[in-house]
């Protein structure tokens, strides 16, 4: 397993094992990997003849007053995960290496000036005023921008995504369209522990008796499904039927339906559509979501 921190470095070698006629897949992660990053790694082993794994805490989709600072890093671990995973090649770039500006020893608020310096993606409203981008105004033009530089560098005939971020997936969907990048979006299902919290690489900012109480938001998600399969169809009365399985401690951020394809928001519970939450418990903000098909 090859381990590269520099771009160019890491597209001379895709050139050559793509003149040889080699699939490459791609999976993008933050590091900090657990059992739903491995699932997109064997995925990507399934289908590709190279997998490629990037490791990069990106600034630039991180607001000035979230957790960037202290968002689990363990790049050791996270080698053995890869290796044991049969991930060909990590990259893991410097900040300074994919935004020429950073400055390492400067704070995240001086260093998301960059983006004034850089030419960014702009994700249509459409798609960032609602569910996670209410919160997170300029959150998916960052993830967009470093995965459009991620898709430059690697050229990957496949990207790995994890419907537990369902918003991002389909706004990655919806630009590979738009700007014809010649790249296959691969969603996969999300990966939970026994109790049905999904996996995140933040859920290590929750002690046990936390991650107790957050599994019961997917209790009120596995609720909503059941009702939908019943045959409920209001949407007012399955949610409030549901929400009272959430654990008093925990707040809701929103709780919402929206298409698979658009994410408009949909007052019915319908086939193709997604139910979306997002809550905090002591603060630490958790997502997860269920499709309806
Ligand atoms: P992150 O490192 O959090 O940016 O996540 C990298 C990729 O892993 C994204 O495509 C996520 O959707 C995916 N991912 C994170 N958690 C899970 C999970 N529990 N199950 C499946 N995929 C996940």
């Amino acid at each position: 397993m090859q381990i590269i921190k520099k771009a160019n470095e890491l597209t001379e070698i895709i050139n050559e094992l793509k003149k040889e006629g080699k699939k490459i897949g791609l999976v993008p992660t933050m590091g900090a990997l657990h059992r739903g990053h491995k699932s997109l790694i064997d995925a990507a082993r399934k289908d590709c003849d190279i997998v490629v794994v990037s490791i990069f805490v990106n600034p630039i989709q991180f607001g000035e007053n979230e957790d960037f600072d202290k968002y689990p890093r363990n790049f050791e671990k996270d080698k053995l995960v890869c290796k044991e995973a049969g991930c060909d090649i990590i990259f893991n770039p410097e900040p300074q290496e994919m935004y020429a500006d950073y400055k390492k020893e400067a704070s995240l608020k001086e260093n998301l000036k960059i983006k004034e310096e850089f030419y960014t993606i702009k994700v249509p409203t459409k798609y960032t005023n609602k569910l996670c981008g209410k919160s997170r105004p300029d959150h998916f033009n960052g993830v967009c921008t470093i995965v459009l530089k991620l898709f430059n560098i690697i050229k990957p005939n496949v990207a790995y995504f994890g419907q537990k971020d369902i918003q991002q997936l389909i706004i990655i969907k919806n630009m590979v369209k738009s700007l014809n990048i010649n790249t296959k979006i691969q969603g996969c299902p999300i990966v939970r522990e026994e109790s049905g919290l999904a996996l995140s690489s933040r859920n290590s900012y929750l002690t046990e008796s936390q991650k107790e109480k957050a599994s019961t938001i997917f209790k009120v998600l596995s609720n909503i499904e059941l009702m939908f399969n019943e045959g409920f169809t209001n949407k007012n009365e399955i949610f409030e039927q549901s929400k009272k399985l959430l654990h008093k401690d925990i707040e809701i951020e929103y709780l919402e339906v929206c298409d698979i394809n658009t994410l408009d928001y949909s007052e019915k519970i319908l086939h193709n559509s997604f139910v979306a939450i997002a809550a905090k418990i002591d603060n630490i903000r958790l997502i997860d979501n269920v499709v309806l098909s």
